[in-house]
């Protein structure tokens, strides 16, 4: 049962339920870009990315990754395991794309031989700054045995959802990742959708995720949908 609101993110709400290890995570029609500068709606978005991240995670519970996913309490809401939000947000990085062009001489579409794993203190009052291993132990973010063990799940989750976005015709430039403790264990936990991902297409090298906002590049309900499409076509049935 869905009790009272615990938080409210930019584009998620977490509600407690009547069981302390459940909460509900709800994913909302609200958008946001340059740490929340630019905001909009965007009708549908939040039934998409729940269904995205729903279908992937379920994919990679398969391949043996644990997840924070429980079951669906809706069309737009997932009961998942409450765990403690390491603040960390992994960024994986197969194409180069976004923020890495800018702070550094990589032009835009340059292909990394092997995936880039980098780390950034979720932090909106800080700025997410970027964090190294000795930095997050040191401030008490983490632990090295558990950086160790969040790169190795990040690298095995790159490798499978680069051939699986494949199959359905979506390259994977970079995207993002956050993880959480639950005794004692590691477990992939917010989403996987196009709020959280660089998705271009194989064909024509279009976006098909948030940079259409960040960048008024055209149609984002219709792009996200797209995604949906070919990721979770039941839906559409
Ligand atoms: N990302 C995210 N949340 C953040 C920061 C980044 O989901 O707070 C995702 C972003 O959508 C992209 C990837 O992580 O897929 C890399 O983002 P980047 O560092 O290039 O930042 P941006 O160019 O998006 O500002």
């Amino acid at each position: 049962m869905k009790m009272e609101q615990l938080y409210s993110g930019k584009a998620k709400t977490i509600y407690k339920t009547d069981d302390p290890t459940k909460f509900i995570s709800q994913f909302r029609d609200s958008l946001t870009a340059f740490d929340g500068k630019k905001k909009s709606e965007v009708a549908n978005k939040g039934y998409c990315n729940a269904q995205i991240t729903k279908k992937i995670y379920e994919m990679l519970e398969e391949k043996d990754i644990k997840t924070h996913l429980i079951e669906m309490a809706s069309d737009t809401e997932m009961l998942v395991h409450a765990v403690e939000i390491i603040k960390i947000e992994v960024i994986v990085r197969n194409i180069a794309a976004g923020s890495i062009t800018r702070k550094y001489p990589v032009a835009e579409g340059t292909i990394f031989e092997n995936p880039i794993i980098a780390f950034d203190y979720k932090s909106d009052e800080y700025g997410d700054p970027m964090l190294n291993e000795d930095i997050a132990v040191a401030l008490g973010i983490s632990t090295y045995a558990e950086i160790e063990q969040i790169r190795n799940i990040a690298l095995k989750i790159n490798r499978i959802l680069v051939e699986y976005l494949d199959e359905k015709g979506i390259l994977l430039p970079d995207f993002k990742l956050e993880f959480g403790r639950k005794d004692g264990e590691i477990l992939l936990a917010d989403e996987i959708s196009c709020d959280t991902c660089r998705f271009w297409d194989k064909g024509t090298g279009e976006s098909l995720d948030k940079d259409i906002f960040r960048f008024d590049k055209g149609d984002i309900s219709k792009a996200y949908e797209e995604v949906a499409r070919r990721i979770v076509p039941d839906i559409f049935d």
